[in-house]
């Protein structure tokens, strides 16, 4: 159902309306109206709606005043006339007096001869020129002579006559169209009869009145019996005195001459009329006028004023596309020139602290890179993990940072590497437990802002509020982790730091997976791999060496040639495996038999050779009988394996008493080996059979 026009209804459309056109204002919605057009508009109305509003009221003040002036002027012309019309009244006392004295007027009045009467009250009318027509009356009242001029009456009033003037004068009532007055005449004391004088009121009355440019009228019961201007007839002519504004007549004025007649003094009204229509078209005018010119300075004004704004918007504009120091020109030194320089300080600001930013990123970025080249050339494992904390601090200042690792079992982690904090403060921390042992069973980083976030930090962890926890990955498995503190959560660590972070770790991971490669290479072109001892390789490269030093110094040194005894039968008859074992377990047992400073290699096979530095051929011997007791000290056994009891011969030669090179030496040890095989085996042989002076223990 609609509402018929109830209040909220009708209030509701107001406001959206209101709404509409605050926005279309606001240019809230779709089109936007610029601030200069909105500025414009302002600066018109303020001009306009004032001079508006003084354009009425001086059209309404000019006309009134002109209207109040034109009724002003009527007081003259009406005052005049009837002061005239008084004076004229008054003047029929003599003229009667004249007429009616002499001996001839008495005489015609008792003879009663009207014509005669009739041509001497002519002749004093025309002589005197103070009255229209003269009325003698006998001593009965009856008509005696007269003599009327003709009167100027308007069409359709006729001149009245000589008896209807007589009546009239008898009357208290008044006449209309003329003014007279009758003088009573008394001879030997008795009324002899009376004389009547007066004039008419007609056009030529007024026209002798009509100074100024107002018209006259004279009006009997509201009709106009003489005017000085032709009037209409339909026009309604007021009765009364007082000031009227008469249609088709303009501003009249009326002043009561007789009981009958009115007199009306007039003004057109279509001069108001005209001068109002000129003030308004002058008015229109000049408001055309003071619009085009308000609309230009307007227009101008508010361009000069959202000109700044354009020019500041444009500069804001450019920032935000990355064009920093843009700068604005400063028009004036008010509050938006102002605004003008301190954008373009901060415009400079700006672009200073980008150049900063962007030359510390450099500074970064190379930084990264020297640490990425230093980790990719060190090869020493807890140089690089140093080398990765430190920068993952430096590049985030931290406050703090440890290093975590596994111990061998990988249950738990241990503080390895710390920076500003003390490692015995905390300690181990299981792994799924707290932050670090939560990063190393997950495997995903943590960025902790307060220390209200989790997870929390176990009671073996340092309990500070901000953190970065970050897994370094190796060979797909977690190797470490890396905690990043901050003393108060005032500054917090960001994402971009964790992204850092995170980017180091990874550096870190290629670098640490290199050093295993690198560890690993190492290791095996070096060494053997079934029993760890140095291989073959090796030993020759560490022979040059060791002769050279040996040359050089002319000191001796001694090579030992191993071969265990009736190894074959250890494979067939407890298998390969059982074998290989056994030679991990003979080449520790020699191992332990030697000194830091010889070389123990394996040659091939069940086969191996000793190189024992600054020791000549008496000291060989003697290592060579303690390394085969080492050998015969106890059965070889696995664990719940069988236990075996092996022995091995060696072959002993030295330098320089058996040669001065590789081949020599090691073909001599190897014959001294063949020889011991040959004697017996278990035993020490050297080149010339056993060893002098030595017996040799079975
Ligand atoms: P003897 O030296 O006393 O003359 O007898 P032997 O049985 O030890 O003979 P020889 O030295 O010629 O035999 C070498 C055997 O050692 C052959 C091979 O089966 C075994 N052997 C060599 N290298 C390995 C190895 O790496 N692992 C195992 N399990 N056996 C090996
Ligand atoms: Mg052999
Ligand atoms: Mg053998």
């Amino acid at each position: 159902m609609p509402h018929l026009g109830s209040g909220a209804g009708a209030g509701c459309g107001t406001k959206v309306r209101f709404e509409i056109l605050r926005d279309r204002w606001q240019g809230v919605n779709g089109r936007a109206m610029s601030l200069q057009r909105r500025l414009t508009l302002f600066f018109i109305a303020i001009v306009m709606l004032p001079l508006i509003a003084a354009g009425y009221v001086v059209r309404y003040v000019v006309v009134g005043e002109v209207e109040r002036r034109s009724e002003m002027s009527l007081e003259p012309a009406l005052g005049t006339s009837v002061a005239l019309y008084k004076a004229g009244v008054d003047s029929l006392d003599e003229l009667v007096r004249l007429s009616s004295g002499s001996r001839r007027f008495a005489s015609l009045l008792d003879e009663g001869d009207r014509p005669a009467m009739s041509r001497y009250l002519g002749s004093h009318l025309r002589d005197s020129n103070q009255a229209d027509f003269l009325i003698a009356l006998d001593r009965r009242g009856r008509l005696a002579g007269a003599y009327r001029l003709p009167a100027r009456f308007a069409t359709g009033f006729e001149t009245p006559s000589a008896s209807e003037i007589a009546r009239a004068a008898g009357r208290d009532s008044g006449a209309s169209g003329y003014a007279s007055r009758k003088f009573p005449l008394r001879s030997g004391g008795r009324p002899s009869g009376a004389v009547i004088a007066g004039f008419w009121i007609d056009e030529r009355f007024l026209e002798s009145f009509a100074a100024s440019e107002a018209g006259l009228a004279a009006v009997s019961n509201g009709r106009a019996i003489a005017s000085t201007v032709p009037l209409g007839e339909s026009i309604d002519l007021p009765d009364a005195t007082g000031i009227y504004d008469v249609a088709g007549l303009g501003i009249a004025r009326v002043e009561t001459l007789t009981a009958g007649t009115n007199l009306i003094a007039f003004v057109s009204g279509a001069p108001i009329d005209a001068l109002s229509t000129r003030v308004l078209y002058s008015m229109l005018g000049l408001l055309i006028l003071a619009l085009v010119l308000t609309s230009v300075l307007a227009y101008l004004l508010a361009r000069l004023i959202t000109q700044p704004l354009h020019e500041l918007t444009e500069g804001a504009a450019a920032i935000a596309a990355g064009r920093f120091g843009h700068q604005i020109p400063v028009r004036s030194r008010d509050e938006v020139g102002r605004l003008t320089t301190v954008f373009n300080e901060m415009s400079e600001e700006l672009r200073g602290k980008m150049g900063e930013l962007s030359s510390s990123r450099d500074l970064l970025q190379r930084t990264v890179q020297r640490v990425g080249e230093t980790l990719r050339s060190t090869h020493d494992m807890r140089s690089i993990l140093d080398s990765i904390l430190n920068t993952a601090a430096d590049a985030v200042s931290a406050d703090a940072a440890i290093l975590w690792t596994f111990n061998p079992t990988r249950a738990e982690l241990y503080p390895a590497i710390t920076r500003d904090i003390q490692a015995d403060d905390f300690d181990r921390v299981p792994v799924g437990h707290g932050l670090v042992g939560h990063v190393a069973e997950r495997g995903v980083s943590v960025l902790r802002s307060t220390a209200t976030d989790k997870p929390r930090p176990a009671a073996t962890e340092p309990d500070l509020p901000v953190s970065i926890v970050v897994p370094i990955y190796s060979q797909e498995r977690i190797m470490s982790v890396m905690t990043l503190y901050r003393h108060s959560d005032d500054t917090p660590f960001t994402t971009a730091n964790l992204d850092t972070v995170a980017f180091l770790a990874d550096q870190g991971r290629v670098a640490i997976e290199n050093v295993i490669l690198h560890e690993e290479a190492q290791r095996l072109s070096i060494t053997d791999g079934l029993t760890g001892v140095w291989n073959r390789r090796f030993f020759q490269m560490q022979f040059r060496t060791v002769l050279a030093q040996a040359m050089r110094f002319d000191r001796p040194f001694s090579i030992l040639m191993l071969d265990l005894d009736h190894f074959k039968q250890v494979n067939d008859s407890l298998g390969h495996q059982r074998g290989d074992a056994t030679l991990i377990e003979f080449a520790q047992r020699v191992g332990d038999a030697l000194r830091e400073v010889d070389t123990f290699a394996r040659y091939g096979g069940e086969e191996f050779i000793c190189m024992l530095s600054e020791t000549d051929f008496a000291g060989a011997t003697i290592t060579a009988e303690k390394i085969l007791e080492h050998i015969r000290a106890e059965p070889f056994r696995g664990v719940g394996e069988k236990p075996i009891d092996l022995t091995a011969s060696i072959g002993v030669a030295s330098y320089p008493l058996h040669g001065d090179s590789y081949q020599t030496l090691v073909a001599v040890a190897d014959q001294a080996l063949y020889r011991a095989k040959q004697e017996g085996r278990n035993r020490v042989c050297t080149p010339g059979g056993p060893p002098p002076n030595l017996q040799v223990a079975r």
